[in-house]
């Protein structure tokens, strides 16, 4: 029996050979799954900056100045994701400064958190041309990154802020109207959408909807004894 393992490994080794000498270094695999597929890997949130680098993904890279990576607590338990940058993001860098921004900060603050208390990113990380929509292309091409950055930031619980976030996170195209004030799941974390800052704006008299989630939110925090480090 040893012998003829001895003499299989001999021909599988020459063969190897014979093939490596025509340039051929690898192998295509049989299909045959070995392994149970491993957990998505989780970089830090510099790592993952690192690896976005200077993304041209997208065509977004060629009209944006700046790409608005996201900022706040590392290791916060609330995390909110808005749609894309705007103007006044994309020259500072920094996601929701305009006046949508401002409105955001005052609804953080509403619930007695501090706006560094909590992680804010986007659904796109770079100003689409003219405040456009984003499209099915560039959520597609930037989505791994936030998936990223939400298995590194570990929030308990995330306010997803319009239309494109809401449903990019919850892989739904019901109306934010209908999704907003409900929770969610993604991934064993809390997801309760809410009408994004810069249509209240548009729509104050919607203001009291987001009032109302947010209540929600603090009250869920409460009962979690949930606190932003
Ligand atoms: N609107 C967003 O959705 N995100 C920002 O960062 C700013 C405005």
């Amino acid at each position: 029996m040893d012998e003829i393992i001895d003499e299989v490994m001999n021909d599988l080794k020459s063969y190897l050979e014979y093939l490596k000498g025509m340039g051929i270094t690898s192998l295509p695999s049989s299909g045959i799954k070995s392994e149970e597929p491993r957990p998505p890997q989780i970089l830090s949130l510099e790592e993952i900056q690192k690896e976005l680098g200077d993304c041209k993904r997208c065509k977004l890279y060629r009209t944006r100045r700046t790409i608005v990576f996201g900022e706040g607590n590392e290791k916060a338990t609330l995390m909110f994701i808005g749609e894309g940058p705007g103007y006044d993001e994309d020259v500072q860098g920094r996601p929701f400064v305009g006046r949508a921004g401002q409105l955001l900060t005052k609804i953080i603050q509403s619930i007695n958190i501090q706006r560094e208390e909590v992680y804010i990113a986007n659904i796109i990380k770079c100003r689409p041309p003219q405040n456009r929509n984003p499209e099915p292309d560039e959520i597609q091409s930037c989505n791994p990154f936030l998936m990223k950055q939400i298995r590194a930031i570990q929030p308990k619980i995330i306010c997803a802020l319009g239309t494109f976030s809401a449903q990019t996170l919850l892989k739904t195209d019901v109306k934010i109207s209908a999704l907003r004030g409900k929770f969610y799941d993604f991934e064993g974390i809390k997801v309760i959408p809410t009408y994004h800052p810069a249509f209240l704006l548009r729509n104050p008299e919607r203001k009291k909807e987001v009032w109302e989630d947010m209540k929600k939110i603090a009250e869920w925090l409460n009962n979690n004894q949930t606190v932003s480090t």
